[in-house]
């Protein structure tokens, strides 16, 4: 390959999206798709709506996938200028448990053939597109013990996030000289950018469909994709890249487990840029996490009113036994 920028991001950090009613989303995420729910806590600009983390045991960056449900907000319109799948790995083999687990519970599969690799697309309870492809490699995530999904199947982190787009040079551009990222490889239409060394995690993966309507949120929609960044200073030179490729990122936001800028890509898209700590585990026990609702210090004084405002959530589902 070709040599890559020096600076760029390390890779996809977290996803954000909306979803329908909490406990069907907690049911999902935990009960089918076996995720760890990490952190309880709210919308920090709209304490009275939950914020859920599902992720690996561990909760490392790289696989974790948060809700603000908001069940009363109508269905997403899908179109360009939203990040439209969020794509998860699973080791080689899985692929055929995971069509039999999903459809047994009434989830609708189709399986493809993406970049040479086995990939099976289907939605949540609200609309979300997701994905699980196979591959190869070491396991960069945490096993999570306590899953429903026995270990050998359990989701190893993101795989791609997937964009459509009007103008795809204009986004590429972007990619290229805000992010660091690199154009790796073009198949049925789709454009693959990849970061580092490339591979699971470290890619996005764009479509140009000029005719489409423009997307608009609403359940189902992703809100925004998050990149990594190592550090402060890490993200104070990306966000100085981000100006000067011409996007308008935000100040850094203080988000008690990690901290962030945001800003659109030239698409519409709504991005941020994330550093790999503190991390989740910086206000609870790590064997607890996702346990009981977490508010960021400077609500705390505020919780019996926001526990009031929030619908009750049942506790997330392990496995028994
Ligand atoms: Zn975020």
């Amino acid at each position: 390959m070709s040599s890559r920028p020096e600076l760029a991001v390390t890779g996809l950090h977290h996803v954000t999206a909306i979803s329908g009613d909490a406990q069907q989303n907690l049911d999902f995420y935990t009960g089918l798709l076996g995720l760890r729910l990490v952190k309880r806590t709210v919308n920090q600009d709209v304490p009275d709506t939950y914020h859920l983390f599902y992720a690996d045991g561990d909760g490392r960056p790289g696989t974790d996938l948060t809700f603000f449900p908001w069940p009363n907000m109508p269905p997403a319109r899908q179109g360009i200028g939203l990040t439209m799948e969020v794509g998860f790995s699973v080791a080689r083999g899985s692929l055929d448990w995971w069509a039999e687990r999903l459809e047994s519970a009434g989830i609708r599969c189709t399986p493809e053939e993406r970049f040479g690799e086995r990939s099976l697309s289907f939605s949540d309870p609200h609309g979300l597109g997701l994905s699980l492809t196979e591959t190869d490699g070491p396991l960069v995530t945490a096993p999570w013990d306590r899953s429903t999904v026995p270990m050998a199947h359990q989701l190893r982190g993101f795989h791609a996030v997937r964009l459509w787009e009007r103008d795809l040079v204009r986004t590429a551009r972007f990619l290229t000289d805000g992010l660091g990222f690199e154009e790796t490889g073009e198949q049925a239409g789709w454009h693959r950018f990849e970061v580092g060394d490339g591979g699971p995690g470290r890619r996005v993966e764009v479509r140009e469909l000029p005719e489409e309507r423009r997307g608009s949120w609403g359940t189902g929609a992703v809100h925004h994709v998050a990149f990594r960044v190592d550090d402060d200073d890490h993200q104070a030179r990306i966000r100085e890249r981000v100006a000067a490729a011409g996007q308008q990122p935000t100040e850094v936001i203080d988000r008690f487990w990690f901290r962030s800028i945001y800003f659109r890509e030239p698409g519409g898209a709504l991005f941020e840029v994330a550093t790999d700590g503190p991390g989740f585990a910086v206000d609870e026990d790590p064997s607890a996490l996702g346990e009981r609702l977490i508010l960021p210090p400077w609500l705390e004084a505020r919780r019996s009113e926001i526990e009031a405002d929030l619908a009750p959530l049942g506790a997330a589902i392990t496995a028994v036994g």
